[in-house]
């Protein structure tokens, strides 16, 4: 029975099969660029609500549910099952370091998922509702967290999500879980925590991490609003199709330029049809600069290599220095905790243990159903101006580095909200959208405030029996704040949850549309400032809302709700 419905959503992709031509000579009510979390949300609900509606992904295949040559994406243990590697949890670390064709290659200077379900085909699958303040805090009128309930509640009853993987019901890899809560809850007193139904609690709690995951298998957007999506009849979806600009003229976007068949294809939109770009926080900013928006210096090196429409003049140019402009992503340090009582555990992509393969094939359980993160906490500090900066921390369940014995696992620390460091995308010489070089630290609070994090925890470790490896346990908070900004195998990596390029109210209006703009929206993490939390349900809950405000503007409403109900602050 597992499989049953995968088997019938394969046949239901075959069905609804277009040719290229058949495809792109048609005229769309909705074309969404990129099949992220965010891009298929916003395609599926536009689907349900009547849209004839196209979703453009750059990259190919991801899960067995997506079709293809299933051998060619698994190692042979899977063979005769429905999964590819992206279905097991448990091989989710591998991709990190063989990523094939799941991984963005030449459109993006960042490591990310460039496939059906973007960076959610190829993540940890970790699953965190941002607190309230997040919303109340951050966000414009009309994205408040009273506004955002029904959003949420949508994305709650789409998106399953558990912090018991494995379908035995049995916990596994919890040594690290028992010396983290010895830690944290027995010496420093944090609270011990349901995350997601207490999800406003951020100041000093820790508990199970929660996963978008069903049945012992990733789960996420692809296996439901996507399957969803696909049983709509006006509802497309083509793959390994790369969008290059929007066309318009002036402010009304009339389709899009992709690359259909090796060729630069116009794909037209009905008069009055909508794009919107769901490219992920780096290449929707991209994407709109190669439509004549963005910064007059940028465009001007654009129009003179010949990457804008030639039907723009630039006259025609959006002058917005807002696309692109506070972009984020988490600071994280990597550190490594060794205890006698800890035992590491390394996923293997080849030959997992024999009995851990069993566990996983006969039942969906065992190590290989979680990604294996095991623990996660969070506190917040409170600044003499009411701000407020979150921090988290997240235990995977072996070494990294120079430290890999059995008895070690790492510990990711986060800075999150209320950060005041960001940078920009920027474009490189061959104008492939990256980061620029601040958006670590380049406001000295942050690094204060994620050493005073490390060094509070850092005072509990001894009686927990744990000894951090890579920083001395002693270190002052001034060593730790040298470390944790000096750049190494530990500090300053990407943490790849890229998001806030295109802010609403300043890149985008409250109903998404880019400002100046009248049917171009953004709909991905580019409009989710930071969270406290890891992105992907915020990003997803902000798709929902998204969807109901696009509609709003259409005189339609998300199934279930009732136009006037986002009619609109
Ligand atoms: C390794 C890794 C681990 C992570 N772990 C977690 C986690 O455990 N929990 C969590 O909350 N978050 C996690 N994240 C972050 C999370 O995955 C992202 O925040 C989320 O996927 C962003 O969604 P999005 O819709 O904005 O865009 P993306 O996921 O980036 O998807 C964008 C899609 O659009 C396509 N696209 C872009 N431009 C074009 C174009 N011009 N034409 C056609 N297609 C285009 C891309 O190919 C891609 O498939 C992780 C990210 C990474 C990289």
């Amino acid at each position: 029975m597992l499989f049953l419905n995968h088997a019938l959503v394969v046949a239901g992709l075959i069905g609804r099969a277009l040719s290229a031509v058949e495809w792109s000579s048609e005229q769309w009510d909705a074309i969404i660029v990129g099949a992220g979390p965010a891009g298929i949300i916003v395609a599926s609900r536009l689907a349900e609500a009547g849209l004839k509606t196209l979703l453009l992904e750059g990259g190919g295949v991801s899960y067995g549910v997506t079709g293809g040559d299933l051998n060619a994406r698994r190692p042979n243990w899977l063979d005769g099952t429905n999964l590819t590697r992206v279905d097991v949890p448990g091989l989710y670390s591998s991709i990190f370091g063989d990523g094939r064709h799941l991984i963005c290659q030449g459109v993006v200077n960042a490591y990310g998922g460039c496939t059906i379900g973007g960076s959610s085909a190829i993540n940890a699958g970790l699953f965190f509702e941002p607190p309230a303040s997040d919303w109340d805090l951050y966000f414009p009128e009309g994205w408040k967290s009273k506004d955002m309930d029904a959003a949420i509640q949508r994305l709650y009853a789409s998106q399953p999500s558990t912090n018991l993987t494995s379908q035995n019901g049995v916990r596994y890899l919890q040594s690290g879980y028992d010396a983290a809560r010895k830690w944290l809850v027995d010496g420093l007193g944090y609270k011990d925590v349901d995350i997601n139904a207490q999800a406003d609690d951020k100041t000093k709690v820790f508990g199970h991490p929660i996963y978008d995951y069903s049945n012992g298998q990733r789960g996420g957007p692809v296996t439901t609003y996507l399957q969803t999506a696909l049983q709509h009849e006006k509802f497309h979806l083509e793959s390994s199709t790369q969008v290059l600009r929007v066309e318009r003229e002036g402010n009304l976007a009339t389709g899009v330029i992709a690359m259909v068949n090796g060729s630069e294809t116009f794909v037209a939109l009905t008069p009055t049809g909508r794009v919107i770009a769901s490219g992920g926080a780096l290449q929707s900013p991209g994407l709109l600069m190669h439509s004549g928006i963005g910064d007059p210096a940028t465009l001007t090196s654009l129009q003179a290599a010949g990457k804008l429409s030639r039907n723009l003049t630039s006259n025609d140019w959006i002058n917005s220095t807002s696309i692109g402009a506070g972009l984020f992503d988490n600071p994280n340090t990597f550190i490594e905790l060794q205890g006698p009582t800890v035992e590491a555990y390394s996923y293997s992509y080849d030959n997992p243990l024999a009995s851990d393969k069993a566990l996983y094939m006969d039942s969906r359980s065992g190590p290989y159903a979680t990604a294996g993160q095991t623990s996660v906490f969070w506190t917040t500090i409170t600044h003499d101006d009411n701000s407020i900066t979150g921090l988290q921390g997240t235990i995977g369940p072996a070494g990294y580095a120079d430290f890999t014995t059995n008895n070690t696992i790492t510990l990711n620390i986060y800075g999150t909200s209320g950060l005041l460091s960001a940078g920009r995308v920027v474009l490189d010489n061959n104008f492939i959208p990256g980061a620029s070089g601040d958006v670590y630290y380049s406001n000295a609070r942050d690094a204060h405030d994620i050493s005073t994090f490390i060094y509070d925890i850092f005072q509990a470790l001894p009686a927990a029996g744990l000894t951090p490896m890579n920083i001395p346990q002693t270190a002052t908070r001034e060593q730790i704040e040298t470390y944790i900004t000096t750049w190494s195998s530990y500090a300053r990596g990407e943490v790849n949850h890229w998001s806030s390029s295109c802010r609403i109210g300043a890149c985008v209006d409250t109903d998404t549309r880019v400002v100046g703009m009248s049917n171009l929206h953004v709909v991905d993490a580019s409009i989710v400032a930071p969270l406290t939390v890891n992105p992907q349900f915020g990003v997803m809950a902000a798709a929902e809302k998204a969807s109901e405000r696009i509609l709003g503007l259409m005189g339609l409403s998300v199934a279930g709700v009732s136009s006037s109900a986002e009619v609109n602050v």
